[in-house]
């Protein structure tokens, strides 16, 4: 096998088939044994789960090559264990934790061919994903489900090089107090569709959350989490139950402690009080962070450092330990072969 004749490094963020994905079914109270097919397409009934009451939920991450040839995937034990929340989240069937995890390592092995190489800044990206099958017309949860992995290349997330975004407050919200936004369920990226259009029809890359229930507090975008750096250099992050819990952003704030001997802080983050941060940025497993030039809160225009130094450092640290550049922590970086 040979890799794939591809201009890693001009790849965008489409889908691209790949050859191998993994399905498994469960059906009876029972996950089957699980396989790689070639078959991207699915056939169900008209009145599944999924396609009546929106009973799916997802996960994201990446598979790569490090500084020393070997292809790695960044803590899929974390996308493991989230998944399992999100599915409990939706009255769906956990796949289990460990399955999850030999199974991205099946999907990646499969695809080794569409793994870019080190220094690319292209990844393989995995999106494992789980929906409600049968027949479901009344209202409750399916009785069957469908998991499975798929794989698709992605180009390097700083193309051109790096332009901190411009957001704006959101007018709408995304999540309920006690609703889904914890979990990565579909039901929470359809709803933000329509804001996020008009966001952009309007010029922004990005549309800030606030809590719904006060209006008062910062919570996340569409689909990434917020940091924020305080003049002296400390991270601040909100901290909220409608947050869904970043893996990177979580991964930053043990680096940013651990590794730059940083302070950090997850608390409550007033709109009020984010014109006193230095610097802010979105993290994701897509961009690791992306730097924020402006946040525009209804005409009030709020300034940031963009690419600024404590963002740049938290940046090059785990993408260093992400690429093998530097040692991370332990159980970090899952080796596939
Ligand atoms: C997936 C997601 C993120 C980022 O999570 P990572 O694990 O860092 O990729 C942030 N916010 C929302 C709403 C998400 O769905």
């Amino acid at each position: 096998m040979d890799k794939k004749n591809i201009d890693w490094s001009n790849l965008g963020f489409a889908y691209v088939q790949t050859d191998k994905r993994y399905v498994a079914n469960y059906k009876d109270g029972n996950w089957d044994d699980g396989c790689l097919t070639e078959d991207a397409t699915i056939t169900i009934t008209e009145c599944a789960g999924v396609l009546q009451y929106a009973q799916t939920c997802f996960e994201g991450l990446k598979a790569y090559t490090t500084v020393d040839g070997k292809i790695v995937c960044f803590r899929p034990d974390m996308n493991a264990a989230r998944m399992a929340d999100s599915c409990r989240g939706l009255e769906m069937p956990v796949f289990p934790e460990d399955r999850f995890v030999e199974a991205v390592v099946e999907v990646v092995k499969a695809n080794k061919d569409w793994v870019p190489p080190y220094g690319s800044g292209a990844s393989l990206y995995l999106r494992p994903f789980m929906f409600g099958s049968n027949a479901v017309i009344g209202v409750k949860p399916a009785t069957e489900y469908q998991f499975r992995i798929f794989a698709t290349p992605v180009g390097p997330y700083f193309k051109g090089g790096v332009k901190p975004l411009t957001l704006r407050i959101s007018d709408l919200d995304r999540a309920a107090p006690k609703g889904t936004g914890n979990i990565k369920a579909g039901l929470n990226y359809a709803m933000s569709l329509r804001n996020i259009v008009d966001a952009h029809n309007c010029g922004y890359d990005e549309n800030v959350y606030v809590d719904s229930a006060t209006r008062t507090f910062i919570e996340e975008t569409g689909g990434a989490n917020i940091i924020f750096v305080t003049k002296d250099g400390k991270l601040v992050t909100p901290k909220s139950d409608t947050i869904l819990p970043s893996i990177t952003r979580r991964s930053l704030m043990q680096v940013a402690e651990q590794y730059l001997g940083m302070e950090v802080e997850q608390r409550e983050i007033k709109l009020s009080e984010i014109d006193q941060f230095a610097e802010c940025g979105l993290c994701g497993t897509a961009a690791v962070i992306s730097p924020v030039g402006k946040i525009v809160d209804h005409g009030k225009e709020i300034t940031f450092a963009g690419m600024g130094p404590v963002i740049q450092k938290l940046y090059d640290t785990l993408r260093g330990i992400q690429m093998g550049e530097i040692e991370g922590p332990d159980g970090w970086i899952k080796v596939i072969e």
